[in-house]
C-alpha cells in the first residue's frame, strides 16, 4: 500500500516517477560551477511554479531536485513571499498618507 499524502500540492506518486526517469534519476540543479548537482539520493520532483489552489500536477509542472536544492528554492521563494507582504504593510518610520478625501 503505498504511502498517502493529503497535502494539496502533493505530487501523484506516477506523476513523481515519470519526473525521475525523465531527469535520470538524478537532481537537476546547476550549481556554481555551471555544472549539473551530482545528488541521486534523497530525490523530490519539485515544482517549477508555485502550485496554484486546485491545479493537478503533471509531469510537465516538475522537475528532480535533491533534498537540499528543494529545501534551498522554497526558502528562497518564502523569504521573495515575505518581502512582498512587508512592501504592503503600512511603514513604520514614515508617517501614514491621509486619504485625499479624509483632508
Ligand atoms: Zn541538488
Amino acid at each position: 500500500m503505498a504511502w498517502e499524502n493529503n497535502r494539496p500540492d502533493h505530487v501523484p506518486t506516477r506523476v513523481r516517477e515519470a519526473c525521475l526517469q525523465r531527469d535520470g534519476h538524478r537532481c537537476v540543479a546547476i550549481q556554481h560551477n555551471g555544472k549539473r548537482c551530482p545528488e541521486t539520493t534523497r530525490l523530490e520532483a519539485a515544482h517549477k511554479t508555485q502550485w496554484q489552489q486546485g491545479e493537478t500536477t503533471t509531469v510537465n509542472m516538475v522537475r528532480t531536485l535533491c533534498h537540499w536544492h528543494h529545501n534551498r528554492e522554497t526558502q528562497a521563494e518564502a523569504a521573495k513571499a515575505r518581502k512582498a507582504n512587508a512592501a504592503r504593510l503600512p511603514s513604520t518610520t514614515h508617517p501614514r498618507e491621509t486619504h485625499p478625501a479624509f483632508r
